[in-house]
């Protein structure tokens, strides 16, 4: 299997071979701005020395500041931060928010740290970061691991050298200069967008059928947003496995299920099934939300979904991807499916900076008409380049940040 980096530069070079791109501005593009690798030592609630190594990756700032989240996770690597970086920068290009792309991360088993150890690794990363952080240069976010508090200890630690800066950071909570409907936005623009999908697709709503892996913070809003506009949700799973019900699954009462008993296992609102048998289910659109890779050239062949939408980033493998458009089955790719939540970043973002705070309405309006424009842009280009969805949103995105390269120049 290809490893994230690898398969970040295959879609790349696909979309730059359609656009006949030059090899000198291929390499402009690949080649991320700074690579940073740190040391970050913590002393331990027992008096103990641990140290950990963290990762910045720049990947590009020619549409604006460079934006991305921090990632907490023992696997985290430089080659996995290096293309969620990329990643990063071709989705806040096909959204068209004056962003570059950035990801971060610090190799750590959080669960093996207190949450005193936890804020002390935070403000030290930061203690490491801050001169290249900041409202106009790079603003970190959430990510696996991290989360709205991790954020108010960034930004607490960065204002203690460089002053009040509410916008060095975003997912902050909602008391702390937060955006109202942060929380909800990636899985509430994978449910808008997969609607938008089959719209096109002409498949009517009502009886559509949904299947979705993962049932996190994207997972359980995408299918409470789903179940409300009327489809069926057939099946959801988490990492004990998964739950099917062909008469539609109560979405709510799963909700709280999960939250009282930690887990779907024991949820009686429809049969045991897999994690595997959930990829391979009759239905019309199947929803990776949970891990990166997990439809591949073994289980391509078994997918019997008539679409499918990237909630997860990377859940489908470049040699996956070459077998569904042999097979005619699209598929929205994550750099647009899942920009619900750097969208309303970038809100948080522009109301930090107006001292401005707007209200839910709003940001679910703006978000709805953003990443309908992005989705709109990338049917079409899709359809007059006769390339699939994610050849599009390269396209687009690559386009667009080409295009700043040369106006702003070197
Ligand atoms: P989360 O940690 O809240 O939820 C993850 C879910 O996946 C949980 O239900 C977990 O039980 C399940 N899971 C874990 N391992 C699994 C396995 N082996 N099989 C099946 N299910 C498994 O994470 P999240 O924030 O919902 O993120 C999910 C995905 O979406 C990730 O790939 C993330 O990078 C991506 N994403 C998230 C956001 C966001 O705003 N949260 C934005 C863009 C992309």
């Amino acid at each position: 299997m290809k490893s994230a980096f690898e398969a970040a530069e295959q879609y790349f070079a696909e979309a730059a071979s359609v656009l006949d791109l030059s090899s000198s501005m291929r390499t402009l593009l690949m080649t991320p701005e700074r690579e940073i690798k740190v040391q970050v030592p913590v002393k331990l609630d027992n008096g103990e020395i641990a140290t950990f190594v963290g990762y910045r990756m720049q990947h590009n700032s020619a549409r604006g500041p460079m934006k991305g989240g921090l990632r907490y996770h023992h696997e985290v690597n430089a080659d996995e931060v290096l293309a969620l970086a990329s990643l990063m920068t071709w989705k806040t290009a096909v959204v068209d928010i004056p962003f570059g792309g950035a990801k971060g991360g610090i190799s750590v088993n959080t669960k093996e740290l207190s949450i005193d150890e936890l804020e002390r690794l935070t403000r030290r990363f930061v203690d490491e970061l801050h001169d290249l952080f900041g409202p106009d240069k790079d603003i970190p976010a959430p990510d696996m691991g991290t989360n709205a508090q991790t954020m108010a200890w960034i930004m607490n630690q960065y204002e203690k050298f460089h002053g009040f800066s509410p916008a060095c950071v975003t997912g902050k909570p909602v008391e702390l200069y937060g955006a109202e409907g942060r929380e909800e936005a990636t899985g509430r623009g994978v449910g808008a967008l997969t609607l938008a999908t089959l719209r096109r697709c002409r498949r009517p709503i009502e009886a559509s059928t949904i299947a979705i892996q993962g049932f996190g913070n994207v997972g359980t809003f995408t299918a409470a947003y789903l179940e409300k506009a009327g489809t069926r949700i057939v099946a959801i799973s988490d990492v004990s496995g998964g739950v099917l019900n062909r008469s539609g699954i109560d979405v709510s009462a799963a909700l709280d299920w999960v939250r009282s008993a930690g887990s779907l296992t024991g949820f009686s609102g429809g049969e045991r099934i897999s994690n595997d048998e959930i990829l391979a289910l009759d239905v019309d659109v199947l929803i990776p939300a949970a891990l990166g890779g997990v439809l591949t050239h073994e289980n391509a062949k078994d997918v019997r979904a008539k679409m499918i939408v990237e909630a997860a980033n990377g859940p489908v493998t470049p040699e996956a991807d070459a077998i569904f458009r042999q097979r005619e089955i699209p598929v929205l790719p994550d750099i647009l499916a899942n920009a619900g939540g750097v969208t309303v970043s970038y809100f948080e973002w522009v109301q930090n900076q107006q001292y401005f705070r707007w209200d839910l309405r709003r940001v679910r309006e703006e978000l709805e008409k953003s990443l309908t424009r992005g989705f709109d842009r990338v049917w079409a280009t899709a359809e007059e380049k006769k390339v699939p969805l994610r050849t599009a949103a390269y396209l687009l995105a690559i386009g667009r940040v080409g295009r700043a390269e040369i106006l702003g120049g070197i």
